[in-house]
């Protein structure tokens, strides 16, 4: 029977395929790498979690003396199962040379197994696969007694270009997983349309929905879904005739897809001859061939904290410095903007991190990018060195998010000259004039922005915080994402403020939140004097689309007029004017 599920829409385009769902059952285990210092302490829970297993075991047959006999064989194979040093040594060495989260390494210890076992003539020596499978879900099962992330079911046989991934929620470690594969789309049953969720799919540039509630319980496994990522609906089972008119519509996608990328290499230049400069957001160093493929002129959005996300340690200034270079060199001499970590529990931290417990509750408020930073001087200044020493290989600029107090960025140029000197010191070359800016995406940095226009080189906005915060509404939650709303009078004040005050003042600023990538707020920037856009690579050719197109001379003062205005509806209006 086909139905209709309608959530938010995350990034824009249509795909069909079949359902796959993903859950935290057993043997559905996530994928995770774990850092060199995490290695002992991964192993150990390994053995804690078989430990715990044979107890229960144990517990079991003293429980059941008086059962049937095969019941009391069926549990002393699962418990010899557990002294095999097949099942308990290979997975320790698989975590230590591999290095694989424990149930990841179980798993993969266990296919092998399990293969041995088909490969039986004897049909009782194959039927032991199942308990192979039995006793390791049992570990796994306690292994997930810290909490597991989303999983992945096993391969159906369909290719990954075929697949729509449906969670009730992924994390984002899961959807940096993702960058391994090649799904058509993925569903989730929460979320909101700036979570980082949302954000990475968007980096993955394939179409997604989330906050649809009820997706995971209503979807089945293979079922054929069409995904609508403009318009946030999911099709269950879809007639034949409404998969036809879907299919048109994904080829014209295609083919408009395929034009924009004739203006790749186009100046981006305004009708009345502005040059905007157009940047890459990105996650992490893979994201580079993309940023290039889309014509990006440098990236205007490091952010660095996705090379810590999907582990439970903090990648040391060596590990750091080669992802930075790797960033630095493969964008060719563009101009690289590296912020350091925006740390906090926000990111869903993994529980191994090494300070997880240090960061209270209330996520968005609490100790979160600048402010983690400068609680963890150590960290901080690793990162800094790191950076710096990047510096050497290209032009890179340093950006601070969450600023919020003129103190914060005292502290943190006072951090960055004590890394220069001790890098001085030990005679590392690195760029002395590197450029430091902030990100203004808290409502009290874009109102006194006078603090940060002196103390710093450049601004970028950060409107996804910007509007979570001036609005007082969760980004990651689905609940209150119809309030969400970046025409929100309040938000068009902010930036209209910050922008004009930066380009008085004669200090570069860009946006660099989701507004930025969104083609049908190009104009509307232009006109407000925004000269410097960053966003998620997939975007950058739509925009300059747009770029091309506009005339800032008559933008101007239709977006001034446009500012005036309070009522939504007006507001909508003005903008639909304005893009008309
Ligand atoms: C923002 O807040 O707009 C931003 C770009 O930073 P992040 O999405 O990483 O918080
Ligand atoms: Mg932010």
């Amino acid at each position: 029977m086909s139905f209709t599920l309608h959530g938010l829409s995350v990034s824009d385009g249509i795909a069909i395929g079949n359902a796959l769902l993903m859950s935290h059952a057993t043997l559905e285990v996530s994928h995770l790498t774990v850092g060199p210092r995490m290695v002992e302490k991964e192993i150990a829970r390994f053995d804690q979690a078989v430990a715990a297993v044979r107890q229960e075991l144990a517990a079991i047959r003293e429980a059941t003396e008086s059962a049937p006999a095969e019941l009391s064989a069926f549990i002393d194979i699962h418990a010899m199962f557990l002294e095999d040093p097949e099942l308990i040594e290979k997975p320790r060495d698989i975590i230590r040379t591999r290095r694989c989260n424990a149930e990841w390494a179980l798993v993969q210890q266990m296919e092998q197994l399990v293969g041995q076992f088909e490969a039986f003539d004897d049909p009782y020596l194959r039927e032991r696969k199942y308990d192979v499978r039995q006793v390791v879900e049992r570990v796994i099962k306690e292994l997930l007694g810290h909490p597991g992330r989303a999983v992945m079911k096993a391969g159906k046989g369909l290719k990954e270009e075929m697949l729509i991934v449906v969670a009730h929620d992924l994390s984002p470690a899961d959807v940096i997983s993702f960058k391994e594969h090649r799904f058509a789309s993925f569903i989730t049953d929460v979320g909101g349309a700036t979570s980082h969720t949302a954000i990475l799919a968007r980096s993955l540039a394939i179409p997604a929905v989330v906050g649809l509630a009820h997706a995971r319980a209503l979807i089945r496994d293979g079922e054929t879904l069409i995904v609508d990522g403009l318009r946030g609906v999911v099709i269950v089972d879809p007639d034949e005739r409404v998969l036809e008119e879907y299919r048109l519509r994904k080829n014209q996608i295609e083919l408009e897809a395929s034009k924009l990328k004739r203006l790749k290499d186009a100046r981006s230049q305004t009708i009345d001859g502005i040059d905007v400069n157009l940047y890459a957001n990105i996650e992490l160093p893979v994201d580079i061939p993309e940023a290039l493929e889309g014509g990006a002129e440098g990236v205007g959005l490091f952010r660095t904290e996705f090379l810590f996300l999907d582990r439970g340690d903090m990648p040391d200034e060596q590990e750091q410095f080669e992802a930075y270079k790797k960033v630095v060199k493969g964008m060719g001499g563009r101009p690289v903007t590296i912020r350091t970590f925006d740390l906090g529990n926000d990111k869903d931290l993994h529980p191994d991190a090494d300070f997880h417990d240090r960061v209270k509750t209330n996520p968005a408020l609490g100790r979160r990018a600048i402010r983690l930073s400068l609680a963890e001087p150590q960290m901080f200044q690793t990162q800094l060195r790191a950076i710096l020493r990047a510096s050497r290989f290209g032009p890179v600029k340093l950006l601070i998010p969450m600023l919020a107090h003129a103190h914060e960025i005292d502290q943190t140029l006072s951090a960055l000259e004590q890394a220069k000197a001790s890098l001085a010191s030990e005679k590392i070359a690195f760029d002395e004039r590197i450029e430091v800016g902030g990100m203004i995406e808290i409502p009290a940095a874009a109102l006194a922005i006078g603090l940060f226009l002196r103390r710093l080189d450049f601004l970028s906005i950060g409107t996804n915080d910007l509007i979570q915060y001036a609005l007082a509404i969760d980004r990651s939650d689905e609940q209150v994402a119809s309030l969400y709303d970046p025409l929100h009078p309040a938000v068009l004040m902010l930036l209209a403020h910050t922008i004009t005050s930066a380009e008085k003042a004669g200090v570069p600023v860009s946006v660099c939140g989701e507004m930025a990538g969104d083609p049908k707020l190009t104009r509307l920037f232009l006109g407000m004097g925004l000269r410097t856009f960053s966003m998620h690579p997939s975007q950058i050719l739509k925009v300059k689309n747009r770029v091309l197109k506009a005339d800032v001379s008559e933008l101007a003062p239709a977006v001034r007029r446009m500012l005036r205005l309070e009522e939504p509806g007006k507001l909508q209006e003005a903008l639909e004017k304005l893009n008309a």
